[in-house]
Protein backbone atom coordinates (compact mmCIF):
# COMPACT_ATOMS: atom_id res chain seq x y z
CA UNK A 1 0.00 0.00 0.00
CA UNK A 2 2.52 2.46 0.92
CA UNK A 3 5.25 1.75 -1.39
CA UNK A 4 3.47 1.62 -5.41
CA UNK A 5 6.51 -0.78 -6.17
CA UNK A 6 4.62 -0.95 -9.59
CA UNK A 7 5.38 2.57 -10.42
CA UNK A 8 8.85 2.52 -9.33
CA UNK A 9 8.89 -0.61 -11.72
CA UNK A 10 7.72 0.92 -14.48
CA UNK A 11 9.72 4.24 -13.90
CA UNK A 12 12.68 1.79 -14.13
CA UNK A 13 11.49 -0.04 -17.63
CA UNK A 14 10.77 3.64 -18.96
CA UNK A 15 14.29 5.09 -18.13
CA UNK A 16 15.64 1.65 -19.33
CA UNK A 17 13.96 2.01 -22.75
CA UNK A 18 14.77 5.75 -23.26
CA UNK A 19 18.79 5.19 -22.42
CA UNK A 20 18.47 2.35 -25.20
CA UNK A 21 17.50 4.78 -27.72
CA UNK A 22 19.92 7.84 -26.78
CA UNK A 23 22.46 6.85 -24.27
CA UNK A 24 22.88 10.30 -23.22
CA UNK A 25 19.72 11.27 -23.38
CA UNK A 26 19.42 11.80 -19.12
CA UNK A 27 22.58 13.27 -18.82
CA UNK A 28 22.37 15.87 -21.49
CA UNK A 29 18.92 16.89 -20.08
CA UNK A 30 20.44 17.04 -16.22
CA UNK A 31 22.83 19.32 -17.64
CA UNK A 32 20.09 22.91 -18.80
CA UNK A 33 16.37 22.61 -19.70
CA UNK A 34 15.77 25.05 -22.68
CA UNK A 35 11.74 24.09 -23.39
CA UNK A 36 10.40 26.49 -26.15
CA UNK A 37 7.15 26.31 -25.24
CA UNK A 38 4.52 26.83 -22.04
CA UNK A 39 1.61 25.02 -21.33
CA UNK A 40 -1.18 25.66 -19.40
CA UNK A 41 -3.64 22.97 -19.17
CA UNK A 42 -6.27 21.37 -16.78
CA UNK A 43 -5.39 19.02 -14.22
CA UNK A 44 -7.45 16.76 -15.62
CA UNK A 45 -5.62 13.15 -16.05
CA UNK A 46 -6.43 12.74 -19.12
CA UNK A 47 -4.88 15.60 -20.52
CA UNK A 48 -0.79 14.82 -20.92
CA UNK A 49 0.60 17.91 -22.12
CA UNK A 50 3.67 15.69 -23.47
CA UNK A 51 1.84 12.91 -24.38
CA UNK A 52 -0.84 14.21 -26.49
CA UNK A 53 2.22 16.48 -28.38
CA UNK A 54 4.70 13.05 -28.45
CA UNK A 55 7.37 15.41 -26.90
CA UNK A 56 10.05 14.42 -24.56
CA UNK A 57 10.91 15.60 -21.40
CA UNK A 58 12.63 18.81 -21.57
CA UNK A 59 10.75 19.87 -24.71
CA UNK A 60 7.75 21.60 -22.80
CA UNK A 61 7.43 23.55 -19.54
CA UNK A 62 4.03 22.54 -17.94
CA UNK A 63 1.99 24.33 -15.54
CA UNK A 64 -1.59 22.64 -14.37
CA UNK A 65 -4.13 23.34 -12.55
CA UNK A 66 -8.49 22.62 -12.39
CA UNK A 67 -9.69 24.31 -15.71
CA UNK A 68 -6.82 26.46 -17.06
CA UNK A 69 -7.65 29.10 -15.21
CA UNK A 70 -4.86 32.00 -15.16
CA UNK A 71 -6.16 34.45 -11.98
CA UNK A 72 -4.17 37.46 -11.91
CA UNK A 73 -3.56 37.35 -8.06
CA UNK A 74 -2.35 33.30 -8.47
CA UNK A 75 1.54 33.53 -7.54
CA UNK A 76 1.89 29.96 -8.32
CA UNK A 77 0.88 30.33 -12.02
CA UNK A 78 2.63 33.10 -12.11
CA UNK A 79 5.40 32.38 -11.19
CA UNK A 80 5.34 29.39 -13.72
CA UNK A 81 4.56 32.63 -16.13
CA UNK A 82 7.69 34.68 -15.34
CA UNK A 83 10.17 32.19 -15.03
CA UNK A 84 9.26 30.52 -18.55
CA UNK A 85 9.65 33.76 -20.09
CA UNK A 86 12.04 35.87 -18.60
CA UNK A 87 14.76 32.71 -17.54
CA UNK A 88 13.61 29.95 -19.72
CA UNK A 89 12.64 32.34 -22.64
CA UNK A 90 10.11 30.51 -24.02
CA UNK A 91 8.31 31.21 -27.37
CA UNK A 92 5.41 30.26 -27.10
CA UNK A 93 2.55 29.84 -24.15
CA UNK A 94 0.29 27.64 -24.85
CA UNK A 95 -2.99 27.73 -22.88
CA UNK A 96 -5.23 24.68 -23.52
CA UNK A 97 -8.66 23.59 -22.69
CA UNK A 98 -10.54 20.71 -22.85
CA UNK A 99 -14.21 19.81 -24.20
CA UNK A 100 -16.22 18.45 -21.15
CA UNK A 101 -14.07 19.34 -18.55
CA UNK A 102 -15.60 19.06 -15.29
CA UNK A 103 -13.99 22.18 -13.32
CA UNK A 104 -16.29 23.93 -16.20
CA UNK A 105 -19.45 22.12 -15.78
CA UNK A 106 -19.49 22.00 -11.99
CA UNK A 107 -19.20 25.92 -12.33
CA UNK A 108 -22.14 26.05 -14.93
CA UNK A 109 -24.12 24.23 -12.01
CA UNK A 110 -25.23 26.04 -8.64
CA UNK A 111 -24.44 22.64 -6.49
CA UNK A 112 -21.83 23.06 -3.58
CA UNK A 113 -18.59 21.56 -4.30
CA UNK A 114 -16.59 23.00 -0.85
CA UNK A 115 -13.28 24.96 -1.37
CA UNK A 116 -13.57 24.40 -5.22
CA UNK A 117 -16.32 26.80 -6.19
CA UNK A 118 -13.86 29.73 -4.79
CA UNK A 119 -12.03 28.77 -7.07
CA UNK A 120 -14.88 28.34 -10.07
CA UNK A 121 -16.05 31.34 -9.80
CA UNK A 122 -13.77 32.90 -12.27
CA UNK A 123 -15.20 30.52 -14.51
CA UNK A 124 -19.09 31.83 -13.28
CA UNK A 125 -17.48 35.30 -14.00
CA UNK A 126 -17.17 34.19 -17.74
CA UNK A 127 -20.43 32.27 -17.79
CA UNK A 128 -21.97 35.89 -16.52
CA UNK A 129 -20.29 38.00 -19.46
CA UNK A 130 -21.32 35.75 -22.12
CA UNK A 131 -24.82 34.52 -20.69
CA UNK A 132 -26.85 35.60 -23.48
CA UNK A 133 -24.40 33.34 -25.98
CA UNK A 134 -24.49 30.19 -24.14
CA UNK A 135 -28.14 30.37 -22.46
CA UNK A 136 -29.35 30.55 -26.08
CA UNK A 137 -28.20 27.34 -26.94
CA UNK A 138 -30.48 24.32 -25.99
CA UNK A 139 -28.65 21.15 -25.24
CA UNK A 140 -26.31 20.89 -22.13
CA UNK A 141 -23.22 19.63 -23.68
CA UNK A 142 -23.14 22.42 -26.14
CA UNK A 143 -23.25 24.90 -23.33
CA UNK A 144 -20.57 23.38 -21.44
CA UNK A 145 -17.95 23.20 -24.62
CA UNK A 146 -18.74 26.96 -25.38
CA UNK A 147 -18.16 27.66 -21.96
CA UNK A 148 -14.98 25.53 -22.51
CA UNK A 149 -13.75 27.27 -25.64
CA UNK A 150 -14.74 30.88 -24.07
CA UNK A 151 -12.48 29.99 -21.23
CA UNK A 152 -9.74 29.43 -22.85
CA UNK A 153 -10.37 32.59 -24.75
CA UNK A 154 -10.17 34.70 -21.68
CA UNK A 155 -7.13 32.86 -20.31
CA UNK A 156 -5.14 33.76 -23.19
CA UNK A 157 -6.29 37.48 -22.67
CA UNK A 158 -5.44 37.04 -18.56
CA UNK A 159 -1.96 35.89 -19.66
CA UNK A 160 -1.39 39.08 -22.20
CA UNK A 161 -2.79 41.08 -19.41
CA UNK A 162 0.33 40.35 -17.30
CA UNK A 163 3.13 42.60 -16.78
CA UNK A 164 5.19 39.57 -17.43
CA UNK A 165 3.95 39.36 -20.72
CA UNK A 166 3.75 43.07 -21.69
CA UNK A 167 7.49 43.44 -20.51
CA UNK A 168 8.58 40.82 -22.59
CA UNK A 169 7.11 42.49 -25.54
CA UNK A 170 8.08 45.90 -24.63
CA UNK A 171 11.93 44.34 -24.42
CA UNK A 172 11.36 43.02 -28.24
CA UNK A 173 10.83 39.46 -26.83
CA UNK A 174 8.92 37.52 -29.02
CA UNK A 175 6.17 35.45 -27.78
CA UNK A 176 2.72 34.24 -29.05
CA UNK A 177 0.49 33.54 -26.54
CA UNK A 178 -1.96 30.38 -28.08
CA UNK A 179 -5.83 29.18 -27.01
CA UNK A 180 -6.21 25.79 -28.33
CA UNK A 181 -8.57 23.10 -27.08
CA UNK A 182 -8.50 19.25 -26.95
CA UNK A 183 -11.22 16.38 -26.93
CA UNK A 184 -10.74 13.48 -24.93
CA UNK A 185 -12.98 11.55 -27.61
CA UNK A 186 -10.67 11.41 -30.35
CA UNK A 187 -7.30 13.30 -29.33
CA UNK A 188 -7.31 15.90 -31.35
CA UNK A 189 -6.18 19.23 -30.41
CA UNK A 190 -7.49 22.19 -32.20
CA UNK A 191 -6.45 26.04 -32.42
CA UNK A 192 -9.10 28.58 -31.19
CA UNK A 193 -7.44 30.98 -33.51
CA UNK A 194 -7.07 33.79 -31.23
CA UNK A 195 -3.31 34.00 -30.80
CA UNK A 196 -1.70 37.11 -29.91
CA UNK A 197 1.99 38.79 -30.62
CA UNK A 198 1.88 41.94 -29.48
CA UNK A 199 0.52 44.58 -27.57
CA UNK A 200 -1.12 46.07 -30.00
CA UNK A 201 -3.32 43.42 -30.17
CA UNK A 202 -4.72 44.09 -26.96
CA UNK A 203 -7.65 46.46 -26.00
CA UNK A 204 -6.61 49.77 -25.13
CA UNK A 205 -8.07 49.14 -21.68
CA UNK A 206 -5.23 46.92 -21.02
CA UNK A 207 -2.33 48.16 -22.93
CA UNK A 208 0.71 48.41 -20.76
CA UNK A 209 3.26 51.62 -22.27
ZN1 LIG B 1 -10.65 19.98 -17.08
Amino acid sequence: MRVLKHLFAQNRRWSAKVKEQQPDFFLNLAKQQSPEYLWIGCSDSRVPANQLLELLPGEIFVHRNIANLVVHTDLNCLSVIQYAVDLLKVRHIIICGHYGCGGIKAALENKEHGLIDNWLLNIKDIYRYHQQQIDALTDETGKLNLLCELNVIEQVANVCHTTIVQNAWKNGQELAVHGWIYSIEDGILRDLNVCVTNVNELPHTHRMR
